[in-house]
């Protein structure tokens, strides 16, 4: 969060305009703020992430099977099958846990519209893949960037990839408007389309075009965008330093698997994803360990989409192996700016506590699921 007095400064006129939503001038700056920041061709915000997505999947007037990742928040899946979509789930690969490439294509057919793929925990797709995989079969490309805020690839902002990307400014995110989201693209004739599907439909005075909805950002939620983006290369910064300190601790340990680093990346220190996978305790046993300390990790993310509840019946989690695989032993450990080293600390010496005997690691099964 900003500083109180920031906030407050920001908000001010609102009591002076009486201005507070339906794209006033917070709105106007935020999104000219980020579209600068993102270095990406086209912007537009959202209240919130879910929305942008799936505003965006109806902007593209999709229908049949969209190819897309069960190792990933509910939203993802959610906004598919709510824009009357059938996701066709493809496994992830064991290194990154984006999409696996060599997959990918074999799940395509002719009822194939659209790939979407998620940058899980920052960790960029095979951009260069897909685009050439969507380029031959004639599919649409829309990134869940949830997690890729500020991202880049050898320079590139990662809100260039693909015909469109959403990003979520929740709370829980790396820079955020308390909750909102936006969505980049590359066609500039998509932005009408989606400012009026975010505004009911409405394409006029006395037209209403779609059956849209009301997903529009308000003014309280921009101020605080503007605010937080003033500072977010400072927040990247801190987080950064405490990864670091994770990597160094929990480096080189039997049975404890951190993420690589992604050549020609720029991270934004999202998350920090650790598999527990021949360690002397499991990774359900690591949670336990923390929360005795009140220390709260995260099973982000278990259970797959591809098996809750709402979705009973209708899919096979054991087609997406590898992602099964990392969904039960993968926990993210506590990441945040103001985290104290000391604490990651405290964090790592709990975990290490039980780093003793009993250490065969199973990663060769992983790397056997993936190759299939
Ligand atoms: C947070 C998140 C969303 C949804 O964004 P909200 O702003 O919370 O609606 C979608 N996908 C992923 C991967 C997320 O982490």
């Amino acid at each position: 969060m900003p500083d109180f007095e920031e906030y407050t400064e920001e908000i001010k006129e609102l009591w002076e305009s009486h201005w507070l939503t339906n794209m006033g001038k917070k709105h106007k700056q935020l999104e000219s703020g980020l579209l600068e920041y993102l270095n990406t061709p086209d912007i537009t915000l959202f209240a919130n992430g879910h929305l942008a997505l799936e505003c965006v999947i109806a902007a593209f007037n999709l229908t049949g099977e969209v190819i897309t990742t069960p190792f990933t928040f509910a939203s993802t899946t959610h906004a598919i099958v709510r824009n009357g979509l059938e996701p066709v789930f493809c496994d992830v690969n064991p290194n990154d846990y984006t999409m696996d490439m060599k997959k990918l294509e074999s799940l395509i057919t002719d009822k194939t519209c659209a790939i979407i793929p998620v940058h899980v925990y920052g960790n960029i797709c095979n951009v260069k893949e897909i685009e050439r995989i969507a380029k031959k079969h004639n599919l649409k490309v829309i990134y869940d960037a949830a997690h890729a805020f500020g991202v880049t690839v050898d320079g590139i902002g990662v809100a260039n990839f693909g015909d469109a990307s959403m990003f979520s400014f929740h709370a829980t995110k790396v820079f955020n408007t308390i909750e909102g989201g936006a969505v980049t693209f590359k066609n500039s004739n998509l932005r009408k389309t989606l400012n009026d599907i975010k505004n009911f439909g409405i394409t006029g005075p006395e037209s209403v075009e779609y059956v849209g909805g009301n997903a529009k950002m308000n003014e309280f939620q921009a101020a605080m965008g503007i605010c937080n983006l003033r500072h977010v290369d400072g927040e990247i910064g801190k987080r950064k330093a405490v990864v670091e300190r994770y990597v160094e601790r929990l480096s080189n340990i039997n049975g404890i698997k951190l993420s690589k680093s992604q050549i020609g990346v720029k991270s934004n220190y999202a998350y920090f994803p650790v598999v527990f996978d021949g360690y002397k305790l499991s990774r359900d046993e690591v949670l336990e360990k923390l929360k005795a300390e009140d220390i709260f990790a995260r099973k982000y993310f278990y259970p797959l989409t591809n098996s809750f509840e709402c979705y009973k019946g209708r899919f096979d989690v054991e087609k997406t192996p590898v992602a099964k695989y990392i969904a039960e032993r993968v926990l993210t450990l506590p990441l945040y700016a103001e985290l104290a080293l000391e604490d990651v600390d405290r964090i790592c010496d709990i975990i290490l506590k039980y780093n003793k005997a009993r250490n065969e690691c199973n990663l060769e099964v992983a790397a056997a699921l993936a190759r299939g």
